[in-house]
């Protein structure tokens, strides 16, 4: 069997998939590997080494395969197909999207110098436009992708996109968050509406901090292999760009996925800054335990990626997305201004608040029964 079809899911699988209808997917077809392999060669591959990667690290028990749909409401989904089977579906043109927006947005100023990808500018007319237009438009009208991966474009940082995507995926089955949600312990966790959906977002909070993790052990497992890490300067300064690569390309997931969802106000999803906060604090935890010269590249990723939209829009203030600006100051007269400032940051932190307690108390719960990878530490009083 080949490489990348190791990890496809058994042809036995996707049968029992689409037999199911919609119930054990969101897609309206899965492919079977022989299907897929020619058509969809770049999300067979790419799926096929991060799959590698990332259960290796995390030791799950159980099966997990991944397989390419079409047509699906869902983008990525992780499905329970029985005996202990677990499915990763990727929908084909949610990851051309998202692969699409990576190369667009790394090749554009200022960002593209700082990352040492070729600078490809395109006259694109986005004046005063918020971000989540202007991405959507990338991704859904912007035509010539070509052009974009030719040259000197780095395929770390779309890779990382992927990793982080899929990583959050695989967390939802080696911390066991299906089997909970069927549990008897369940209830106890959502006694009413607001409950359940604080217990969900602390699910999805748990799997970005997983997903984030992921990346960097992939990466840095990478960086070692590489034997950049060796102590000549040069060695250093290639392993902070991937550093910068791969902090990218989870900003840059993260953005995706805002790009793709119509839900603005989610429920049982922790908002998008507070997504954003819980996958930058994690790289910051991990560099400042590891690595200091690294401890800024978060946030210097954070300014590069804004940058590049300020300068397509024209202005901060047009963007209408936290993760450029978190607070809006009045300048006096009728005019506001936008602001990325410690005080937005810990307005975003207070929202995580209710879920780092819900963690707290969950944690005994799964770590009784998880299948594999690290649970994060509690950091709150359990409630
Ligand atoms: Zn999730």
């Amino acid at each position: 069997m080949s490489d990348t079809q190791r990890h496809y899911a058994t042809d036995e699988m996707v049968k029992r998939i689409n037999a199911s209808g919609r119930t054990l997917s969101a897609a309206q077809y899965v492919y079977y590997y022989e299907e897929a392999f020619d058509p969809f060669y770049a999300v067979v591959r790419e799926a096929s080494w991060i799959m590698d990667a990332i259960p290796t690290i995390l030791e799950i028990r159980g099966t997990l395969k991944f397989a390419v749909v079409g047509g699906s409401t869902s983008p990525f989904q992780v499905s329970s197909i029985g005996d202990d089977t677990f499915v990763i579906m990727i929908d084909e043109r949610a990851f051309y999207g998202l692969m699409k927006l990576s190369l667009r947005i790394q090749s554009l100023p200022p960002l593209a110098n700082l990352i040492k990808n070729e600078e490809k500018s395109q006259p694109l007319d986005y004046q005063n436009k918020f971000l989540l237009d202007i991405t959507k438009d990338i991704v859904f009208h912007y035509e010539d992708a070509s052009d974009l991966i030719s040259g000197k474009a780095h395929r770390s940082v779309y890779q990382a996109a992927i990793t982080y995507i899929l990583g959050h995926e695989i967390a939802h089955v080696a911390h066991r968050h299906l089997e909970f949600l069927q549990s008897n312990e369940f209830p106890q966790f959502c006694v009413d509406d607001t409950d359940r959906a604080l217990t969900l977002r602390t699910l999805e909070m748990d799997a970005d901090s997983s997903a984030t993790s992921s990346v960097v052990d992939v990466f840095e497992r990478f960086a070692k292999a590489l034997e950049y890490s060796s102590a000549t300067r040069g060695g250093i300064e290639k392993t902070l760009l991937l550093r910068k690569h791969y902090v990218l390309g989870a900003y840059i997931a993260l953005i995706y996925l805002d790009t793709l969802t119509l839900n603005y106000s989610p429920t049982t999803h922790p908002i998008s800054y507070a997504r954003f906060l819980t996958t930058s604090g994690v790289f910051q935890r991990i560099f400042r335990q590891h690595d200091p010269e690294a401890v800024n590249i978060p946030e210097e990723m954070r300014k590069a990626v804004i940058e590049v939209f300020v300068q397509l829009s024209g202005s901060l203030e047009s963007l209408g997305y936290p993760m450029a600006s978190n607070v809006l100051v009045s300048n006096g007269e009728d005019h506001q201004v936008a602001l990325y400032d410690a005080l937005g940051i810990a307005i975003g932190l207070e929202q995580l608040a209710p879920l780092h307690s819900r963690w707290a108390r969950l944690l005994p719960y799964l770590a009784a029964f998880r299948r594999g990878g690290k649970l994060a530490p509690a950091s709150a009083k359990p409630i």
